[in-house]
């Protein structure tokens, strides 16, 4: 049984739907269900009878600890996360509290049931925790990509509190052997992402003929991953990663965000042209994003060589697929732009 924080957000539900295609396990999801939880993302899941949505709080240390113990889960995958850079610079509070405090109380109460386990089940126990290429710091246009061993050096809140929780984790291996894994990915996209995104907010705006708001000039380096290439990476190296270590997760799909944007413009003119003129048309350059990193890169050498993973998609399918999503599933979209979302879960369940 997996239990796993955090997927009612984009990645862990993205996550739920690949390991429900590749596995007869059941799985409980711990989900606070903040603006970014969407529960209604789960329903297919749910539907088959093998995942259960428990909401609460990863930093409520009782229901982790009753969680753990009435499932007696064989690995934990912790997703849950505040997880929007632009939020944590109006609002870093709460980047602290879950990200770091409910790292902290997540790892607290594994080890303490990790510790009773019989030795064959404590071998095999993982702990698998989902972090960032941002707490890296920032690239130059020339630096080499992020490797494992790369010094940490976030910038942001967000990446700061990211950077936290990874030190937490690795000195809770190191110090109570507690079998952890961490991966370090790169920019995700993909189905069920929340539209403050880039990817998501640019091909919604501009289906509804409003600006699409570029930082700056434009210019800075994402590596781009399809969520489900990284769901498969963290599948493989939940099975055969080594307690400790860390793996960078990359898409080798490095492009400019401007580039990103030009692209599902192109996209879009393509599959859903406009009456007049073009999507492009709608670009509109805005003030740069405080401390705004120019570039991050991934070097994934060690998850190929050690893991045997690489992704599946390009620049080209993952757009096209991602795109294609979005066209095709408005009712999820207007459950979210309404807000609709927020109640589904009340209105399944008469939970509160
Ligand atoms: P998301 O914001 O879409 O989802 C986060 C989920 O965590 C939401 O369902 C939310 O309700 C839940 N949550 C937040 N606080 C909680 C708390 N205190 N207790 C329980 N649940 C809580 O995030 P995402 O994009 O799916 O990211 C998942 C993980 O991957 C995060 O740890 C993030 O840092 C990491 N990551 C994401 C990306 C990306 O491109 N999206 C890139 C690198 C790393």
């Amino acid at each position: 049984m997996l239990l796993i924080t955090g997927a009612a957000g984009f990645i862990g539900a993205n996550y739920v739907y690949h390991y429900l295609e590749h596995s007869d396990e059941p799985v409980v999801v711990l989900d606070k269900l903040t603006y970014a939880g969407n529960a209604q993302t789960l329903e297919a899941a749910i539907a088959t009878g093998r995942v259960q949505l428990v909401r609460g709080d990863i930093c409520d240390r009782a229901l982790v600890r009753q969680l753990i113990e009435t499932h007696r889960p064989r690995a934990l995958l912790h997703f849950a996360a505040e997880s929007h850079v632009d939020r944590s610079i109006h609002g870093p509070g709460d980047f602290v509290q879950t990200n770091v405090i409910g790292t902290f109380s997540l790892l607290e109460e594994t080890r303490a049931y990790w510790s009773t386990l019989p030795s064959a089940e404590k071998d095999t126990f993982r702990f698998l925790h989902v972090s960032t290429d941002e707490v890296y710091g920032s690239l130059s246009d020339t630096d080499p990509a992020f490797s494992e061993t790369t010094p940490y050096q976030p910038n942001s809140p967000y990446s700061a509190s990211k950077a936290g929780s990874d030190h937490l984790v690795r000195a809770w291996h190191h110090t109570y052997g507690l079998p952890v894994l961490t991966t370090n990915c790169s920019n995700n996209y993909g189905p069920f992402q929340f539209p403050e995104k880039l990817i998501p907010l640019m091909i919604l705006n501009a289906l509804e003929g409003k600006p699409l708001p570029v930082y700056g000039d434009g210019k800075n380096i994402r590596d781009w991953l399809y969520v489900r290439d990284h769901c498969e990476a963290i599948r493989q190296v939940l099975a055969k990663g080594r307690p400790g270590e860390t793996y960078n997760v990359g898409g080798k799909n490095e492009l400019k965000n401007i580039e990103v944007v030009t692209g599902i413009c192109a996209l879009l003119d393509e599959l859903r042209p406009r009456s007049s003129g073009k999507y492009a048309d709608l670009i509109t350059y805005v003030k740069d994003r405080p401390g705004h990193d120019r570039r991050y890169a991934i070097d994934p050498t060690k998850i190929e060589a050690e893991i045997g993973w690489t992704p599946a998609e390009t620049f080209e399918t993952g757009f096209r697929k991602t795109v294609r999503w979005y066209l095709d599933n408005p009712a999820w979209i207007e459950a979210v732009r309404s807000g609709a979302y927020r109640t589904w879960l009340d209105t399944q369940y008469g939970q509160t």
